[in-house]
């Protein structure tokens, strides 16, 4: 018998494996290193053990055992978290990775979701049938993570944010009983889940709203891309025309680095740019009109709108960022882009550190605007952008590198910016951020963090303190 890293013996995780449905994987064991590794290659933690949890019971053993324990507990959905919040040194992970089945009701325009799905589950599942949920710009995130955190994608200007179509939630409380969060139960609860992240529980199942999206799920979209010599320009007249818009086109900037690979053409590979992808989801007759604007602005590049399953374009950057890069993130909301904030895009944007390297910012305007900003523990509601600038390589040796651009762009920016960044952004930042990234929202979080999870148990996250 021996002691693991969590200071509990090898025998007490015999007892918890005996217990569970699902696989308990302790280092040694073949599949470790493997279990342990999240989206972002830069974290290294090492666990005590890996519950690869195959159904709710196997979630709430956990609860107990960690409870009983003194055992810090870990919760990973997607793996996708910037800051690798789904593991930790020393900690039990309940794993629920391999929970990934979704169920449709196209009558109801409803999807059930485990919580262990990316929304490339989802989007196969819903766009079956025409429909979609609001979740983000890529296929790979996970479910769980990102709606906890309030969940900014294609479909926010028309449709809100996640939370904004989250209709109940299933959750394993720090007590190991399980509740169901709506607007008719628990509806504290149900309000900071809405953007609190995993501080009050773990989400065992979610029922999101869904709404017909294009023709039949078949939208129109892609890049518009310009030279990075254009950045100002096309900022100037980005910020104005995004507000102006009709809701069914949502469109996102950034500056980037051509990607080496079809379909790009070979002449534009590798070179520095500045662009918007753009996503319409209304009518197709009405297409033309809509995005005539969008095309003729400036000298693009490249015009590279289609029509395609909205399950198509979610996947369309996932070949691009395969897990195991190394990510330093840096983020925050604006409220506008000034034109101090557009000098310093400019001088940045020439300086991309690496290929994979880039800086978004996505409009959280239109429908994800109009819902107050205390009717969802989600705090930047009032119109605006969410930026991150992100430094990217597939080589280790560049990982200091892409931090310190991200941290040299970001520290010029943030004085522009409205003060907090969005939490499933941030990196592990201090009690200041998470405080300003919740604005007026975060002394109701921390009531509602004391009544459900008055000891802290789910602290590996962006973390609420209890009140008191
Ligand atoms: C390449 C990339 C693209 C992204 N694009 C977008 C985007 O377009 N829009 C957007 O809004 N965000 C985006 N994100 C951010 C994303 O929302 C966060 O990284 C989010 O945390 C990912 O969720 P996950 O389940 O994959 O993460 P995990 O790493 O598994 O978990 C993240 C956090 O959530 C907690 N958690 C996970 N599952 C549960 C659960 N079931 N119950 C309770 N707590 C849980 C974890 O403990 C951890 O604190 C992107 C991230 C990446 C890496």
């Amino acid at each position: 018998m021996t002691m693991t890293s969590s200071g509990v013996t090898t025998a007490t995780y015999e007892e918890l494996a005996g217990a569970l449905r699902g696989e308990l994987i302790l280092p040694g064991d073949a599949g470790y290193d493997q279990a342990r590794a999240v989206y972002n290659g830069m974290i290294d933690k090492h666990p005590a053990a890996i519950a690869r949890c195959r159904d709710t019971a196997d979630v709430v053993t956990c609860v107990r055992f960690c409870r009983a324990h003194e055992i810090e507990i870990a919760v990973r959905g997607g793996g996708h978290n910037a800051a690798g919040l789904g593991v930790w040194d020393g900690a039990l992970v309940i794993d629920l990775s391999t929970l990934r089945s979704t169920t449709v009701d196209p009558q109801s325009h409803t999807v059930r979701v485990d919580p262990g799905c990316t929304w490339a589950d989802v989007d196969h599942a819903t766009v079956a049938f025409g429909m979609a949920t609001p979740s983000g710009f890529l296929g790979s995130t996970g479910v769980a993570g990102l709606t906890l955190g309030g969940g900014i994608g294609y479909l926010s200007r028309r449709f809100g944010l996640t939370v904004d179509n989250l209709l109940s939630a299933d959750v394993v409380l720090a007590d190991g009983s399980l509740v169901t969060a709506s607007e008719d139960s628990h509806s504290d609860l149900f309000w900071a889940l809405r953007g609190g992240g995993g501080n009050f529980g773990i989400v065992t199942s979610f029922t999101f709203r869904c709404h017909d999206i294009g023709e039949g799920g078949t939208v129109i979209a892609g890049p518009v891309l310009y030279d990075i010599a254009d950045t100002a320009d096309v900022m100037r007249w980005y910020r104005e025309l995004i507000p102006s818009l009709p809701e069914e086109l949502d469109g996102w900037i950034a500056v980037l680095t051509i990607p080496p690979a079809p379909p790009f053409p070979e002449e534009l590979w590798g070179r520095k740019a500045c662009g918007i992808v753009w996503c319409y989801t209304g009518p197709h007759a009405r297409a033309d009109e809509v995005l005539d604007q969008v095309k003729s602005f400036g000298s693009p590049l490249l015009v590279g709108l289609h029509s395609m399953p909205f399950n198509v374009l979610q996947g369309a950057f996932d070949a691009l960022y395969p897990a195991g890069l190394q990510w330093y993130w840096k983020a925050d909301f604006f409220n506008e882009i000034s034109d101090a904030a557009i000098e310093v895009h400019a001088k940045y944007g020439p300086q991309l550190p690496t290929g994979h390297s880039t800086m978004h910012m996505y409009p959280i305007d239109g429908a994800a605007a109009r819902v107050p900003t205390d009717a969802t523990a989600f705090a930047y509601r009032d119109g605006g952008w969410c930026g991150v600038i992100v430094g990217v390589d597939p080589d280790p040796a560049n990982a200091e590198r892409i931090s310190q651009w991200a941290r040299d762009y970001w520290q010029e920016l943030h004085p522009h910016s409205a003060g907090g960044g969005y939490v499933n952004f941030l990196m592990e930042e201090g009690q200041d951020r998470v405080q300003a990234s919740y604005r007026g929202n975060y002394g109701r979080l921390a009531e509602v963090k004391r009544r459900y999870d008055p000891d802290n148990t789910f602290h590996v996250n962006q973390n609420i303190r209890p009140a008191g």
